[in-house]
């Protein structure tokens, strides 16, 4: 039924600019209504190769076969992680992939009711996963891997890896039973050597990283089983030895297989161990080959070079419409004639000294405004007494329209630079406030937790886990607080500044001097543009462990 012929998998690791592989050349074929199970070392590629059969990942040489397998149907899958969705509850998220089908309300219920008897969450169908233990959720997880009965192949990641051994070997007996009436496919993760035992047809052994398969092995005890009982068996304690020493790294473990086996009941079990030179020799991928393999190709980073200036191509539309006529010259002048007014202004000198006047506004308003916002939403996300105290001020303060305060300003603090500053503080303040308090807000308590156990003081706290993990909530807030500053100096320098860009663009309508307009407005453009740049530049130096 499945068929995976030298596959490989390799990492590319963008800062270090190495390759780490994850799967070296492994093959294997599966029948149809195997109960498979796969052992290894952590870290050995078991979840890469269970996520490439789960076509959630790309093999990087080598292929799978799947047989008559609907490929559009991709297989049920539990995964190791925490995996159900917050946002639904216990049922819902059982019957997520019905509901992805189409499959109506009722019938869904109907389905799901006995798989949440079976993995005894019965009384919990209406509970959102934060209100379940660990092995509840990976019990839920488990009933919606199975909900779909038209899915024949079953892919398990550890699913029991979490779970208390009560749980885990109750759990074990019930999947045995669901397969047999089922007769899924099974290809089960598992570290335990138990585990694989107590379940499998057929166990692969996986050697440490670069994983590689080190034994196949066909487990003979007869079925249905008892998983309890499985244990008693002298044959279950040998086979679980021979698997332990298989998993040993060095080749001693050779000469303890071969050790007479003490005589039991049960048939000895037949293990194959595929020899070491004829893997590497067919399908072999040297390190240059398989480093050209999973770098990124150039034409990457061409196009992300391209897409800085795709901005440009609008400039080239624009141009030809105006020059064919499309677009009346009065209102819409051809960049090429926006450019030589452009040039003009530059070379006079005026277009300098306007953009520096907006460009010091919106920095100095920005970092008077930002810098305590983020102080404070830090502070008030983390603790809840001020929060509750401060946060409806900020709240009922927010919708004021912050551009309606400046005629109060201009009164307060005259018409000079200050009046600028504050009205630029004023909106960088509540948006880099409102996101950064949200970021700390949805910090994932488990981050907090184990910066408390681990003796964190309040300041270590705030800077080894609030701070990174409200980054992402922090650069929202900047981004949209330097594209509102841009929009706001505008308006303000129309109305109150003798220099500035808005000012330029104020005093280019009121004499219709339409080019001035469009270099004004470019300009203002382009500063906006460039501090996004830079903004995005600091957040990668910042953030380098989110993916991009
Ligand atoms: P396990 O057998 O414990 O499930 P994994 O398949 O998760 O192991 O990981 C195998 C190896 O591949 C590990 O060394 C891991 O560091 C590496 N690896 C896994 N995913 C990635 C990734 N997205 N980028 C880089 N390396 C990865
Ligand atoms: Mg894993």
């Amino acid at each position: 039924m499945i068929e995976v012929e030298h596959l490989w998998k390799a990492f590319y690791d963008e800062r270090r600019r190495t390759t780490v592989v994850a799967i070296e050349n492994v093959s294997f074929e599966i029948e149809r209504g195997q109960f498979v199970c796969i052992v290894g070392p952590s870290g050995c590629g078991k979840s890469t190769l269970i996520r490439i059969l789960a076509g959630l990942e790309q093999a990087t040489a080598g292929s799978i076969e799947t047989g008559d397998r609907d490929p559009r149907r991709p297989p049920a899958m539990v995964f190791q992680e925490a995996s159900l969705f917050p946002w639904l509850t216990v049922a819902d998220n059982v019957a997520y992939p019905l509901r992805l089908q189409g499959v109506g309300k009722a019938v869904r219920e109907e389905r799901t009711k006995p798989l949440l008897a079976m993995t005894n969450l019965g009384g919990f169908s209406h509970a959102y996963p934060h209100q379940l233990s660990g092995g509840m959720k990976q019990r839920a997880s488990v009933a919606r891997a199975l909900i779909d009965d038209a899915s024949d192949l079953l892919l398990m990641d550890e699913p029991f890896g979490a779970l208390d051994e009560q749980t885990r070997i109750g759990l074990q007996q019930e999947l045995l039973r669901i397969w047999e009436q089922s007769k899924k496919t099974v290809i089960f993760i598992t570290h335990s050597v138990e585990e694989a035992l107590s379940l499998a047809d057929r166990v692969l052994v996986m050697s440490a990283r670069p994983g590689q398969i080190v034994a196949d092995i066909a487990v003979p005890f007869p079925r249905p089983r008892e998983v309890l009982a499985l244990r008693r068996e002298p044959a279950f304690g040998e086979l679980t030895f021979k698997v332990w020493q298989l998993l040993k790294p060095d080749d001693a473990a050779a000469e303890e297989l071969a050790a007479p086996v003490p005589a039991t009941a049960m048939p000895p079990a037949r293990i194959t161990v595929p020899p070491r030179s004829e893997a590497s020799s067919a399908g072999a991928l040297d390190k240059a080959s398989l480093a050209a393999l999973v770098k990124p190709p150039a034409r990457d980073r061409i196009l992300q070079i391209a897409g800085m200036f795709s901005p440009l191509l609008v400039l080239l539309v624009w141009e030809a419409l105006t020059r064919s006529g499309a677009l009346d010259f009065r209102f819409f002048p051809a960049p090429s004639a926006i450019f030589e007014t452009f040039w003009e202004l530059v070379t006079s000198g005026t277009l300098l000294t306007d953009t520096l006047a907006t460009v010091a506004r919106v920095a100095i308003g920005f970092a008077m405004g930002a810098i305590p916002a983020l102080a404070l939403g830090l502070a008030l996300g983390l603790w809840r007494l001020p929060r509750q105290i401060l946060n409806p001020i900020f709240s009922a303060l927010y919708p004021v329209p912050k551009i309606a305060i400046f005629p109060l300003l201009l009164l307060l603090l005259g018409v000079g630079e200050m009046s600028k500053y504050v009205i630029i503080a004023v909106v960088a303040f509540f948006l880099v406030f409102f996101n950064t308090l949200t970021g700390v807000l949805q910090i994932p308590k488990i981050y907090l937790d184990v910066a408390k156990n681990a003796g964190a003081s309040e300041l270590q706290l705030f800077r080894t886990v609030a701070w990174p993990a409200a980054l992402p909530g922090i650069f929202t807030g900047l981004r949209l607080a330097i594209g509102t500053a841009f929009v706001v100096i505008a308006a303000v320098e129309f109305v109150g500044a003798k220099s500035g860009l808005g000012y330029a663009i104020w005093s280019a309508w009121q004499t219709f001097a339409v080019e001035k307009m469009y270099v004004g407005i470019v300009a203002i453009s382009a500063v906006g543009y460039l501090s996004i740049l830079l903004i995005d530049l600091v957040e990668r130096l910042t953030m380098p462990w989110v993916r991009q």
